[in-house]
């Protein structure tokens, strides 16, 4: 929120959505919201106070007894009119995506795509929350297990896939009958309001989704806040590890996916195109600014030389342009102190002893936040360029000897959200999938995100809390175990009888 701004052309103001209904901040406080491909400001967004974080959970609250009650087959047909205005509106939301992000309008679709899964497996919610049924466990009593929702819960959620991480949170939590307030990311809102406005025009009942736009400000008062019983945070790792700490200490559930370094494996009998394809496609895409995105490659032994060529070769042929413009392959970075950040990691590789391949500060886009594909040989454990997450289009390459060593690094990360091997042979890669420490292991495929009826979640640093997040694990998380053992009256079993109860 330092950014200098010049004479902006048109300043959209972005409030909250509170009850159904748009409402404007209080707080005095705002910040900038930017065309990352012009690099002028677009938008201008409210910062929430603790007493308007106060406001959505009240209105998530009193929502709350309806909308639990609401029928499954009621809660599915809204679904299905949730997917179908998502369906036929993906360009457009796809374009809000692109005008606040930067990413190109191809990958902005594809994000809009694979949120769309997760809401399909959410019209499936009466099968989710079938229950277990024992009949007659003791004499005459039946026992049977239901899943409830929790209340009102809260999604905080990071800037770089603005509609579909919120869509892993709030669909499968208003399938299981939660209420919902969202605090999107601050640097690019609007698709969260985009979602609101959807979701009152499917019929989903004004209080059951609320945003609240915000900063730490918004967010400690959600992590704080009494009436929430439940958190899901995506976003970098020190501020996931603070987020689950501190709902954890007040007794929230809480399950906060954070940061990465996704290495990829290239062994020598590897096809090295179809891995220089992947790696660029991995390492580039969406400006390098994907959770999932590879930003390590581990060449081994004779993989390496001929890997770096490949990967150089297409490097040129990556157009980089303003997303809006379908030519463009790879847009601009979120904002212009982040694309400085990414830089730096460039400028100062050689003195840390690696090799700068390609230099994406040349010939960048001068308008906007933009930065072309670097490429860093020799990059080591100990130099900032290995141990940091990026986040952004530099991929790096660490030549070992062997794949043990290669291994090694990937299991000595302290970030375990995804990897990657690149080999033809079948037995090397069931050992990499046996033994490797981290939660997507892609197989011959650079960034495994699960499909949606799986669950999506990283090991060690890349996750706090116990469980992944949509799919099955996303329903367990959003829900809580009631068993009911029952028996009806019948008078020729009745007696008293003081004993601890067992089963007869
Ligand atoms: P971020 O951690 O800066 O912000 C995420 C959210 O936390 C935002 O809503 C932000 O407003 C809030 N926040 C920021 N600083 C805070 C503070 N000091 N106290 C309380 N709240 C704060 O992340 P980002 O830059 O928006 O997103 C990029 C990061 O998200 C990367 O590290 C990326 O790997 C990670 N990410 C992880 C996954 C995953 O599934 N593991 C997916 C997407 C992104």
């Amino acid at each position: 929120m330092t950014e200098t701004i010049e004479a902006p052309a048109a300043v959209r103001p972005i409030h909250h959505w509170i009850g159904g209904q748009s409402r404007s901040g209080q707080s005095g406080r705002s910040g900038p919201v930017f065309n990352p491909a012009t690099g002028q400001q677009s938008g201008e967004v409210d910062l929430a106070t603790p007493a308007e974080v106060d406001e959505a959970v009240q209105a998530a609250r009193q929502a709350f007894p309806a909308w639990r009650a609401l029928s499954l087959s009621r809660r599915t047909e809204l679904f299905f009119t949730v997917r179908r205005l998502v369906d036929e509106n993906r360009k457009e939301i796809a374009k809000l995506l692109t005008a606040e992000h930067g990413k190109v309008l191809s990958d902005a679709l594809g994000e809009v795509a694979r949120g769309l899964e997760v809401i399909e497996f959410c019209c499936g919610i009466p099968q989710l929350l079938k229950g277990g049924f024992s009949e007659q466990a003791s004499t005459g009593i039946d026992v049977y297990s239901i899943r409830q929702p929790l209340g009102v819960v809260a999604g905080i959620t990071p800037f770089n896939f603005p509609a579909m991480v919120p869509m892993w949170m709030w669909a499968p939590a208003l399938a299981c009958g939660n209420t919902f307030v969202l605090k999107p990311s601050e640097k690019d809102p609007s698709a969260s309001l985009w979602t609101a406005e959807l979701l009152k025009e499917a019929g989903v009942p004004d209080g059951v989704f609320n945003v609240v736009m915000g900063d730490k400000v918004a967010v400690d008062a959600v992590l704080t806040h009494p009436d929430i019983a439940a958190v899901s945070f995506v976003g970098s790792t020190p501020i996931a590890r603070y987020v689950y700490e501190t709902a954890t200490s007040t007794g929230k559930r809480c399950q906060a996916l954070g940061g990465a370094k996704n290495h990829m494996i290239v062994l020598p009998d590897a096809d090295i195109d179809m891995a220089a394809d992947a790696a660029v496609s991995a390492a580039y895409g969406s400006a390098g600014e994907r959770c999932m995105a590879i930003s390590q490659v581990v060449a081994v032994g004779g993989a390496a030389d001929p890997l770096i060529d490949a990967i150089r070769e297409r490097i040129p042929k990556v157009t980089v342009g303003d997303g809006m413009d379908p030519s463009s392959e790879m847009g601009p970075l979120v904002t212009r102190e982040h694309r400085d950040r990414v830089a730096s990691y460039v400028e100062n590789a050689p003195g840390e002893g690696a090799k700068v391949l390609v230099d994406g500060r040349e010939g960048a886009p001068e308008e906007g936040f933009f930065l072309k594909p670097s490429l860093l040989d020799d990059v080591k454990p100990g130099m900032r360029a290995y141990e940091d997450e990026i986040f952004g289009p530099v991929l790096g390459v660490t030549r070992v000897g062997t794949y043990d060593e290669a291994v090694r690094l990937v299991n000595e990360n302290p970030y375990g959200n995804g990897t990657a091997i690149f080999t033809r042979d079948g037995g090397v890669a069931r050992e990499f999938q046996f033994g490797v420490q981290a939660g997507m292991v892609g197989i011959n495929v650079p960034i495994p995100v699960p499909v949606a009826y799986y669950s999506f979640g990283g090991w060690k640093a890349s996750l706090f809390g116990d469980r992944h997040i949509y799919g099955p694990e996303g329903i367990d998380f959003y829900t809580r175990g009631k068993v009911v053992t029952s028996r009806w009256p019948d008078p020729a079993t009745s007696k008293v009888d003081l004993g601890f109860p067992q089963t007869r």
